[in-house]
C-alpha cells in the first residue's frame, strides 16, 4: 500500500505499536514536566540528562514545553527567553547546539539564583594528583568555617597525622559496600586503581538545605559523577604552575614508593587533559590565594564560564 506522499504505509499492527509508544513517550515527558513544575526536579538536571541522552525522554522534549514547565515562566517570558538565547521554538532539548545549551544553562542558573535558590552552593574541587587539592581544602576548612568541607569515606589506611572523621572516614571494604548498597554515597570511585573513596550524601543535603556552601575535594571520576547527579554543582580544576612543579610536589611528598609515584604521575597526565570539562580553573601557586579564589567562586553571583 502506498500513501499519496509515496511513503509506504506501515502495516496495521506496527501502527498500533507505534501509537502506543508515542503515547508512552508523551506520558513520560508529561511526568518530567510535572516534576519540574512542582520543584521536585531542577530544570538544570533535565537539561543535563537531555544533553547526555538526546534521544531519551528529556532529549525529545520541546524546548518550549520544557520552559513552560519551569515555575514562573509563562508564554510571554518563554518566547522572550528563546529570542534572547537565539533558540528556535521548534527545537527539542536534545537537539540544541553546544552554544545554545550553554546559554540556556546560564539562563536557568541565573533565574534560580535570582529567585533565592542557591544552585551553585555545591563546589567540586578536582585536579591532578599532588597539585595540592588537599592543602587548599584544608586551608579553606581552617580559614572559611562557613564552608562545609565534605569528609569522604575511604578504604585506604590513615597516613600519619590523619584523623578518622576529620580527614576521612576510614572504613573497611565491607562497610564501604554497605554504604554503597544503602545509597549513602553521592558518588564513589576507585582511585589510582587501588582504594575506594566516596562522598557521604547526608551531610551535604543538610548543609545545602540550611544555605551553607559545600566543598568536595574529589577525583575526576567523582567530579563527573557529581555533575551528572547535581548539574548545578560548580566544578573547579586546580592546576599546578607547571608540569615540572607537579612532579616536584609529587616526588617531594615522599608518602608513596617509587612505583606508586610513577602510577600517580601517569594518572596526573590523564587528569590534566580533562581540565576543559571544568567551569573554572585555578592555579595553585600560593595556597592562600588559591583558597580565596575557590571561595570567591562559591559566590552564586559569579557568572559561570562553561566551555
Ligand atoms: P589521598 O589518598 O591522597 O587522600 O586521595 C587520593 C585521591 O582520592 C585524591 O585525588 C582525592 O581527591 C580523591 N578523593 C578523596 N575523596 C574522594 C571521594 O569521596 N570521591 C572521589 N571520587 N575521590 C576522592
Amino acid at each position: 500500500m502506498v500513501e499519496h506522499s509515496g511513503r509506504p504505509t506501515p502495516p496495521q499492527v506496527d501502527r498500533a505499536a507505534a501509537s502506543r509508544a508515542a503515547i508512552a513517550a508523551r506520558r513520560a515527558r508529561a511526568a518530567v514536566k510535572a516534576e519540574v513544575a512542582s520543584g521536585r526536579r531542577s530544570a538544570l538536571s533535565v537539561l543535563q540528562t537531555a544533553t547526555e541522552q538526546p534521544e531519551g525522554v528529556e532529549g525529545r522534549m520541546r524546548v518550549t514545553d520544557f520552559l513552560l514547565s519551569v515555575p514562573a515562566i509563562g508564554s510571554t517570558k518563554m518566547h522572550r527567553a528563546l529570542d534572547a538565547l537565539d533558540i528556535s521554538p521548534a527545537k527539542r532539548l536534545g537537539g540544541l547546539g553546544r552554544h545554545q545549551r550553554v546559554r540556556l544553562h546560564e539562563y536557568l542558573e541565573s533565574r534560580a539564583a535570582a529567585r533565592g535558590q542557591h544552585p551553585t552552593r555545591l563546589v567540586v574541587l578536582a585536579g591532578p594528583t599532588a597539585v595540592g587539592k588537599g592543602t587548599v581544602s584544608t586551608y579553606i576548612r581552617e580559614h572559611y568555617p562557613e564552608v562545609l568541607l565534605s569528609v569522604s569515606a575511604t578504604t585506604r589506611a590513615p597516613r600519619p597525622g590523619e584523623i578518622d572523621g576529620v580527614n576521612y572516614y576510614f572504613v573497611d571494604d565491607a562497610e564501604f559496600d554497605r554504604m554503597v548498597a544503602a545509597g549513602e554515597l553521592l558518588e564513589s570511585a576507585t582511585v589510582h586503581n587501588a582504594y575506594r573513596y566516596g562522598t557521604p550524601r547526608a551531610p551535604i543535603d543538610a548543609a545545602l538545605a540550611s544555605g551553607r556552601s559545600v566543598l568536595l575535594e574529589i577525583d575526576l571520576q567523582g567530579a563527573r559523577s557529581v555533575r551528572s547527579v547535581m548539574p548545578e554543582a560548580r566544578l573547579i580544576f586546580l592546576l599546578p604552575p607547571s608540569w615540572e612543579e607537579l612532579v616536584r610536589r609529587l616526588v617531594g611528598r615522599d608518602t608513596e614508593d617509587s612505583a606508586e609515584q610513577q602510577r600517580r604521575l601517569a594518572t596526573a597526565k590523564v587528569e590534566l587533559a580533562a581540565q576543559d570539562e571544568f567551569d573554572f580553573r585555578v592555579v595553585n601557586a600560593s595556597v592562600a590565594d588559591a583558597a580565596r579564589e575557590v571561595v570567591d567562586l562559591m559566590d552564586i553571583r559569579t557568572a559561570p564560564s562553561r566551555p
